[in-house]
Order: structure tokens, then sequence, then C-alpha cells
């Protein structure tokens, strides 16, 4: 995934990208990030004790099925074909996908999780808040003069 930078050219201040990040959160409630690639691994290793069970049934690492975006469709298939009807409820329960934000308010920036999380600046509690994308072609937060581009910064992650 290619590394998309937001900032301002005239201060030099940097938003985070507009890329989206895999999370599992474990048994205490922890959201761990999951970096990109090796998202399934990462899923694997948090929620392995509750799949254990699959690796015991396939004889095989299941990280080798979830190391990949889709799998949570490779999941739906082994669901059937076990006939075992938690798996896909207990990875969607305990992932999702965060994206970048700022507080219009107060310029903090933050990941939050929409399907899941409340709207509002987690510093300040404002409503005002933008995804990180939506600011391209805004004023600038911090020196409000300059406006806010995006650009490829050609690295991958
Ligand atoms: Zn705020
Ligand atoms: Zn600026």
């Amino acid at each position: 995934m290619r590394i998309i930078a937001i900032e301002c050219p005239e201060c030099g201040y940097r938003l985070p990208g507009s890329n989206s990040l895999i999370y599992v959160t474990d048994k205490s409630g922890n959201r761990i990030e999951c970096g990109h690639p090796g998202e399934g691994y990462s899923i694997w290793r948090i929620l392995r004790t509750e799949l254990n069970w699959l690796q015991q049934k396939l004889h095989s690492n299941p990280s080798n099925m979830l190391g990949h975006e889709h799998f949570k469709v490779k999941l739906s298939i082994i669901q059937r074909m076990l006939g075992f009807k938690n798996i896909c409820e207990l990875v969607d329960e305990r992932t999702g996908v965060l994206y970048n934000f700022i507080c219009t308010d107060c310029s903090d920036t933050f990941k939050l999780d929409i399907q899941r999380d409340v709207k509002t600046c987690p510093s300040c509690h404002s409503a005002l808040i933008e995804h990180t994308h939506d600011m391209v072609g805004n004023t600038c937060p911090k020196c409000k003069s300059g406006l806010i581009i995006e650009w490829d910064t050609g690295l991958e992650i």
C-alpha cells in the first residue's frame, strides 16, 4: 500500500494519511494495530487461543490462510466447510478498521473506527471532526494560510 502524505506546503504541517489500518482487540479490550502486510497473522496471534480449534481441525497454521486482506471471506468458507458458526462473528467482533481524523477545533489528530466509536474529538470533545483526507484543499489548521495538499511519497507499507 502506498503512503500518501497530506501536508501544508507553507508550514510543513503534516497530517496522518488516508490509509486505513486494521486492528484487533485483545481479551483485555486493548486495540492492537496490525501492520500491513501481515495483518492476518497479527489477528491470529491475538485471537489464537480462541482460534485454536481451527489449527487442530486443519493441522496447519491458520495464519497462512489469514495472512491476506480477504481473510474474512476465507474464514467464511472454512466456517461453512466445518459447520462452525462462530468464527466469523468472533473475527467481526474483535477486529475493525481505523481511519485518521483531525479535529478542526483543536487540530488534534486521532484514529477512529467509524463503525463503533463516538464521532467526537477525544481531546476537546468537539463534534467538528474531519477525515484527514477531506482536509485536502482546505486551509491549514496550523498556519491558517497554506492550502493542504496530498502527494504520493512513493513509499510502501
Ligand atoms: Zn479537539
Ligand atoms: Zn500550514
